[in-house]
């Protein structure tokens, strides 16, 4: 009984703690995003619908940093946070996480910044498809560090340019030094909460930076009132957590293979 209750104080506390860390969106954060063109009219979610999540991270100097900050949709904040209190506590650099409105929406400019970022309101780049960062359910991680490859026939573009020393994905590699801040090593952070989509997966494009909850899911949270995206969202993730629990002999890069591609309810 002590256990039960000291485990649902614990409870309560990481709720207080996500729920200081994911603040809503407030009027002035709204304003400069509609200023500053990372939320246009015709935006699948509103200023309303979105949180900005702050968190502590650890640069590539090794120096701490307290003013994190990615906008994310509501449904999927609590998660969010933790992901980067994770990365945080295993010292997994980031650059830096500015919200958009640094760079104007101009998602070029965030890369060259190597600027890890979620919510911006704008098209997959050359298509007309609305990007799953429209709807705050993904996020770019140290883009230059994980570059996004195009491809054209037998050429490929590298976004940002300065990626191009990261194509080689080998971090154990005979005498040259590790590289942190890949994605490679916290993929299954992400996937773990939610975030199962890596664009490292793809073929065509191939986008090491990019992480995201899948299409079906983000029209769906964006549909559904608040309280009831929220606890969709939390079933899809309690989901992916039990296969993982159930297929605990597998190796781990397997176990995720396992439950991205598990069919969910
Ligand atoms: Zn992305």
């Amino acid at each position: 009984m002590a256990a039960r209750f000291a485990a649902s104080i614990a409870a309560l506390f990481l709720l207080t703690a996500s729920a200081l860390a994911a603040t809503p969106v407030d009027q002035s954060q709204c304003s400069a995003m509609k200023a500053h063109h990372v939320l246009n009219a015709g935006a699948p979610v509103a200023c309303e619908r979105l949180a900005a999540v702050r968190f502590s991270y650890v640069d590539f100097e090794g120096r701490t940093h307290d003013d994190g900050i990615v906008v994310v949709l509501d449904a999927v904040a609590p998660y969010v946070d933790h992901i980067f209190a994770k990365l945080y506590e295993r010292r997994f650099p980031i650059a830096k996480a500015l919200p958009m409105e640094a760079f104007e929406g101009d998602d070029a400019q965030s890369m060259a910044a190597d600027n890890s970022s979620g919510f911006n309101h704008r098209v997959v780049q050359g298509s007309e498809r609305l990007s799953l960062h429209a709807y705050g359910v993904a996020i770019d991680l140290n883009p230059v560090e994980n570059p996004y490859l195009t491809r054209d026939g037998t050429a490929v573009t590298v976004a940002p340019p300065q990626g191009a020393g990261y194509l080689n994905r080998r971090n154990d590699r005979p005498n040259k030094p590790a590289r942190a801040g890949l994605a490679e090593s916290i993929v299954h952070v992400f996937a773990d909460n939610g975030f199962l989509v890596w664009g490292g997966d793809w073929d065509d494009p191939i986008d090491y930076q990019h992480f995201d909850i899948g299409r079906p899911l983000a029209e769906r949270l964006a549909a559904l009132p608040p309280g009831q995206a929220a606890v969709v969202f939390a079933s899809a993730v309690r989901a992916y957590r039990d296969c993982i629990a159930r297929n605990s002999d597998a190796m781990s890069a397997e176990r995720r293979q396992i439950c991205v591609a598990a069919p969910r309810n």
